[in-house]
Order: C-alpha cells, then sequence, then structure tokens
C-alpha cells in the first residue's frame, strides 16, 4: 500500500489542481526525527532557530545554548527559521486515540496537547484482570453488558433512591459523555462508600453528590455532600471514601441499604480553583497523591 501512495497523491494533486489551486495538499511519508528538535527531541513548534549551517533547534534550546551549534559545534548567531515552521505547522499526524475512534488529523507538535482534550480519549475498566479500554460510551456498554452492574437513568432532578448493594453501581443521565460510579465496600468498621465521575481529561470536579441514607430499624438518618473527582479509571478505582457509615449504624441484612443519592452540577458553586471544603471530606483509603501535572503553557509567536 505504501508504494501506491505518490501515485495516489500525485493524482490527488493534479484534480485539486484545477479548482481551488491555493488549497493542493500533498500527503508525504517523513521520519519523525525531522520534526523533532535535535537537542532535547521534543517536537519542533514555532519558534524555530537554525545556525548558520542550518541546524534547526527549538526556542527553549536556543535560550539555553551559547553561540556555539551543539549539533555542528560551529560558533553561529541563530535565526528564526520560517520555512521549517511553515512545514510543522502542516505536518499532521493521527491522533494516538485513532483506534478508539478519533479521526482527527493532528498537527505533530500539537499532538500530546490534543490527547489531554481528545474526545475519543479511552478510559478504563477496572475490574482485576479486565483491562478493557474505550471512550466513556463504549466503557459504559461493557460495565452493562459485560459486567452486568446494576444502574440507575437518573431524572432531570439527579435525585435517585436505591437498594445500594456491595459492588458497583452506574448512575447515568441519557446522552452525555460521562456517567457515575457508585461503589460500596463493606469494610470491617462498616459500609464505606465513594463516588466518581467516569470521563477522560478532566480534573477539576465538575459536580458534587448529595449522599443520604436513613435506616428504619436503627434510626439513624445523616446526610453529607462531596465533590464527585472525575477520573478515566486510568489508575483503578477510587482510593478514597466519600460517606463510611459505622457498623450498628444501619441494619445490615446482607440486603443493600436504602440510599439517597443527588448529583448537583458544579456550576451551582461559585468560584473556580480549590475546592472549598464540605462536609464529606474523603476518608483517604491508602496514601495516594495523584499526580497533576500542570498544563503546559504553550509557546507561541
Ligand atoms: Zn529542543
Ligand atoms: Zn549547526
Ligand atoms: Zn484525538
Ligand atoms: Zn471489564
Amino acid at each position: 500500500m505504501e508504494g501506491s501512495n505518490a501515485n495516489t497523491n500525485k493524482k490527488k494533486v493534479e484534480a485539486e489542481g484545477e479548482g481551488e489551486s491555493s488549497k493542493k495538499k500533498l500527503k508525504v511519508t517523513m521520519g519523525v526525527e525531522t520534526l523533532d528538535c535535535p537537542i532535547c527531541y521534543g517536537p519542533l513548534g514555532p519558534k524555530i532557530f537554525q545556525c548558520s549551517v542550518g541546524h534547526c533547534i527549538c526556542l527553549s534550546c536556543r535560550e539555553k545554548l551559547d553561540k556555539k551549534c551543539p549539533v555542528c559545534s560551529i560558533k553561529t548567531s541563530f535565526k528564526r527559521c520560517f520555512a521549517m515552521e511553515h512545514v510543522v505547522q502542516e505536518a499532521k499526524v493521527a491522533c494516538s486515540n485513532k483506534k478508539y475512534g478519533c479521526a482527527e488529523g493532528v498537527i505533530y507538535y500539537q499532538k500530546e496537547e490534543h490527547k489531554k482534550a481528545c474526545p475519543s480519549a479511552p478510559c478504563f475498566c477496572a475490574a482485576s484482570g479486565c483491562g478493557f479500554a474505550g471512550p466513556t460510551k463504549v466503557l459504559l456498554d461493557h460495565f452493562l453488558i459485560h459486567h452486568k452492574y446494576a444502574s440507575t437513568i437518573l431524572p432531570d432532578s439527579g435525585t435517585v433512591s436505591l437498594c445500594l448493594q456491595p459492588g458497583l453501581h452506574v448512575l447515568r443521565y441519557t446522552g452525555t459523555s460521562y456517567f457515575f460510579l457508585l461503589s460500596m465496600d463493606l469494610e470491617p468498621f462498616g459500609h464505606a462508600i465513594s463516588v466518581i465521575c467516569i470521563q477522560p481529561n478532566v480534573k477539576e470536579p465538575k459536580f458534587k453528590c448529595n449522599m443520604e441514607y436513613d435506616c428504619v430499624m436503627t434510626g439513624c438518618h445523616e446526610s453529607i455532600t462531596c465533590y464527585i473527582r472525575s477520573s478515566s479509571l486510568s489508575d483503578g478505582l477510587p482510593t478514597v471514601y466519600d460517606l463510611i457509615i459505622p457498623k450498628g449504624k444501619i441494619s445490615d441484612d446482607q440486603n443493600g441499604i436504602m440510599f439517597e443519592a443527588t448529583i448537583l452540577s458544579r456550576s451551582c458553586l461559585q468560584g473556580k480553583g480549590s475546592a472549598p471544603d464540605l462536609q464529606g471530606t474523603p476518608y483517604v483509603k491508602t496514601a495516594n497523591t495523584a499526580a497533576v501535572t500542570a498544563d503546559e503553557e504553550e509557546e507561541r509567536a
């Protein structure tokens, strides 16, 4: 197939050339090293500099260098290389989530940036030994069909009353690109519940959840509100609990607990940035600090 490309593209150029001469396109194959900085191996994006011989390097390497080209060791003054900048701005590659359905051609040096926002980025099945990954909607089907997790469709009010069983319970709106997962573990100290929003590429909580339980047998009632963390489950299920119902507070007849959950949009909360303390400060299961890398500031001319 590769060998026939030149021929196919030649035809394409000719055909397109007839109508819109300004939009002639040519598919080419080149080694990625051509598009990478030879010093830091990162992708070259504007601004690009070259030595007097023509070796191209990126802006951040240029700023760290004295007046000697590290490639040819010649004493030089670096100048902008606009020709190479044009090339890298046109060089498109397939998204690394192509196998999950992303059909976008991504500018090579913006590949990582796209990946962080790619709508087809996968979420992961956390069931031990499963390893399934797919876009959120595909993962939802996998949870319901393959693992047969209990599932409840949320009404517009966002409030559902359910008999919560140990294990995972899907809460979902119809037609959204995310869904929620309630998890209940039976720990020696009681029922431990957590809630998480399944979606890729999101760090800030976008929703909060009010959880309420009532037990007619013990007369205990409690209500807490917590932020819902978002996760692609790439690191497995959450390692924190949002609500712990201590042993004895609720009658444990092995048939689940009567539980009410309300999903609230975070937009009803004021402000941005660090989440203020709500009642439901998560209980940490194990010491686990999520590494959140700061968004890379893109250098623009
Ligand atoms: Zn560099
Ligand atoms: Zn050089
Ligand atoms: Zn993509
Ligand atoms: Zn699975």
